[in-house]
């Protein structure tokens, strides 16, 4: 293995991060140095922190890391909030640039366990393109997410988008895998989607999570949401199909209900009743009407964001 000296780059999304970025970015250098002691990576490897517009002194930080430790510390500064996704792609696509043979990706909590990524780099070694990292368990998450991740990643499989529940944003890719990334020029792009659905040869490793030792988490409801229904949107159009099959099953129920309307009349010469019928029908197709062109709504958002072709985020400045 020793003479497979691979250049391994480290990412790190950062968004008000001022509590932990030092600690995590020195605990990160510890294991380059750890790795390259034996002899699995050169020794130019090196951390790249993104900055997701962060309005503490989490720059302030970064910087004062690059003095300190010189060009094993670079990164770059977004000018203003993009959300986690995006800070990540840029980190791929920044460190594809700048040059190494894989990369990984990491929270700047260090929620994920950095020692894993030893055992991401001899799957790299054996052959994975991508190695993603599955988590043991929820336990650190509230009861609010851990039970919604489930629901997204059981939905996602229903869908066709057979995600590995636990999946986590926590994985290698190597210098092909980001070959590829940046053929997609997608804004909206969802990472997780995105690297199962390539299908390049992925290895999988399990760790533990443990809990986010300062700070809070940089999610809240609306974020999720709208990380899941991108994530739903980006990748699958079975939601579309669904509302066309109802609209087949409900005009069949239809033509059920003016059947039995035709028999009560000339048949069983009944009058036919139904003002609650009628309402709660009213009332169902409505909801049922606004519900879909929410999902269409939400197919034509992603379309138009993507039309507009704007640039995915916009770097205030970048150490190389
Ligand atoms: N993050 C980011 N931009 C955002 C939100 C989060 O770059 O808009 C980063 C954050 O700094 C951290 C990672 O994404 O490195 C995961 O965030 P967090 O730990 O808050 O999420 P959780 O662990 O609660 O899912
Ligand atoms: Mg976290």
């Amino acid at each position: 293995m020793s003479e497979q000296k691979s250049r391994l780059a480290i990412i790190v999304p950062c968004f008000n991060e001022e509590l932990v970025v030092k600690t995590t970015t020195e605990r990160l250098l510890e294991v380059l140095d750890d790795i390259i002691s034996k002899g699995k990576i050169s020794e130019d490897s090196y951390v790249y922190l993104i900055d997701d517009g962060s309005k503490d002194r989490t720059w302030e930080i970064i910087n004062a890391l690059r003095e300190k430790y010189g060009e094993r510390i670079k990164g770059t500064k977004f000018i203003r909030n993009y959300g986690n996704q995006k800070a990540l792609i840029a980190g791929l696509l920044g460190v594809k640039e700048i040059g190494c043979d894989c990369v990984v990706s990491i929270d700047a909590d260090l929620q994920q366990d950095e020692n894993a990524i030893e055992t991401f780099v001899d799957e790299f070694h054996k052959g994975a393109d991508i190695v993603s990292g599955i988590r043991n368990d929820r336990k650190t998450d509230s009861f609010f997410k851990k039970y919604t991740a489930l629901c997204f990643y059981k939905l996602m499989n229903i869908l066709g988008v057979k995600i590995p529940p636990n999946h986590s944003d926590f994985r290698l890719v190597s210098k092909r895998g980001l070959e590829i990334l940046s053929q997609y020029p997608e804004e909206g792009l969802f990472l997780r989607g995105f690297f199962h659905e390539i299908g390049l040869k992925t290895a999988y490793v399990h760790f533990n999570v443990k809990p986010r030792a300062l700070g809070s988490s940089k999610f809240n409801v609306f974020s999720l949401t709208s990380l899941a229904l991108n994530g739903i949107t980006a990748f699958s159009i079975v939601p579309l199909r669904i509302i066309a099959a109802f609209g087949v099953l409900t005009m069949l129920c239809s033509f059920l209900l003016a059947l039995e309307v035709v028999i009560e009349k000339y048949i069983l010469h009944t009058t036919p009743g139904g003002w609650a019928t009628l309402v709660i029908l009213l009332a169902f197709f409505g909801g049922l009407q606004i519900f879909c062109l929410g999902i269409i709504g939400e197919y034509l958002g992603q379309i138009f964001n993507e039309v507009k072709s704007r640039p995915r985020y916009i770097k205030e400045i970048e150490l190389k």
